[in-house]
């Protein structure tokens, strides 16, 4: 009798333990597919951000064996409408998060549309090495055969893994683990609709373990040397696409309006009309940033400051809208070029 009892005791103890041992994980609810509804199980229209993060994680019951976790909705918007203002307020939430010292991870259900703007701007910004991850799903929770709920699964039990640690922020979509840096969407349909184009993906998820291969090498997180923590709005940085016929009524308009930095999203290997080059030309000596970037998904643009584009930033790998993002935090610390063009080899 004693022995069946001390044996309960030593059940009680040790699962209560294991129970104890859980990680603490904040998911953050900000809207998207991964929270939409439609009116039946297989049509393609569906309305985005309709459930709150609690509905979505009752979605996906078995995350509770896994972490303790804390649900926030910090808003629920499509993420087409996703701005800096929720960026900053993004990023101070995060950091507060981890500053409590009670939370090993954080997981952001998102839109997939500018899934990766956001995940970029965390990635600069977040002063942490505990894990972030963005999560969403390409169907509607009410769809047949919803990827929302695996997604979701994978992503908190990404976060909750020590080996997540110090890799910059994530994303998880389709078990594939994506890095920050390099990550886009380039699917506007399929559930498998992201890919690291430039350097390839971090890793995988198989049965809620990660298996990476390889490390993000460009300087994030705890290695950046940005800081948001006093910033509550960031400098107007637009994006000029370039095309043939292109003249420079965008690239003046935006100037016009008061852009601090113009990205163009160059054809090839960052070139550009004449009518822009001679916009850019100006701007440059007006002391306006103007960055060199590619509408091609890789190969970047990564020649530095020669005749036409002196004063010119080349953004290496860097997408337009990430070009955008990085140009916007930069300016925070400086308008010389020279140090700029620093910043976009680096990051
Ligand atoms: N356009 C919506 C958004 O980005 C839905 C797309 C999605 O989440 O997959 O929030």
């Amino acid at each position: 009798m004693k022995s069946i009892f001390t044996l309960i005791c030593l059940i009680i103890i040790t699962s209560s333990t294991i129970l104890a041992q859980r990680p603490n994980i904040a998911v953050i609810g900000t809207g998207g597919t991964i929270a939409g509804t439609a009116e039946s199980a297989t049509r393609a229209g569906y309305s985005p951000a309709q459930l709150t993060v609690d509905a979505i994680l009752s979605s996906a019951p078995q995350i509770g064996e896994i972490a303790e976790i804390t649900g926030i909705q910090l808003c629920n918007i499509s993420s087409q409408a996703m701005n800096s203002t929720i960026w900053l307020k993004l990023a101070h939430t995060v950091d507060s998060l981890f500053a409590s010292g009670n939370c090993d991870g954080v997981v952001i259900t998102h839109g997939t549309d500018t899934m990766e703007e956001t995940a970029y701007f965390l990635n600069l910004t977040i002063k942490y090495g505990n894990p972030v991850i963005l999560v969403g799903a390409m169907r509607p929770a009410t769809g047949l055969s919803a990827d929302g709920p695996m997604n979701l699964y994978n992503a908190v039990s990404l976060a909750s893994n020590p080996v997540s640690r110090n890799k910059g922020v994530m994303i998880l979509m389709n078990d594939y683990i994506l890095s920050a840096d390099d990550v886009t969407k380039t699917n506007s349909v399929n559930t498998n609709a992201f890919e690291c184009p430039n350097y390839g993906p971090l890793g995988v998820m198989r049965g809620g373990e990660p298996i990476f291969f390889r490390e993000p090498l460009l300087k994030n997180t705890i290695t950046s040397e940005f800081s948001i923590s006093e910033i509550n709005s960031l400098e107007r940085v637009d994006i000029v696409y370039s095309y043939a016929d292109a003249d420079a009524t965008a690239f003046d308009a935006f100037i016009d309006k008061g852009a601090k930095g113009i990205v163009i999203a160059g054809v090839g290997h960052g070139n550009f009309s004449p009518a822009i080059c001679s916009a850019a030309a100006k701007a440059t000596q007006r002391g306006i940033a103007v960055v060199r970037s590619t509408r091609i998904i890789r190969g970047g643009v990564t020649t530095d400051l020669e005749e036409p584009f002196a004063g010119q930033i080349s953004s290496y790998y860097k997408s337009p809208q990430k070009s955008r993002i990085l140009l916007m935090v930069a300016l925070t610390k400086t308008d010389d070029p020279a140090e700029i063009q620093r910043i976009f080899r680096e990051y």
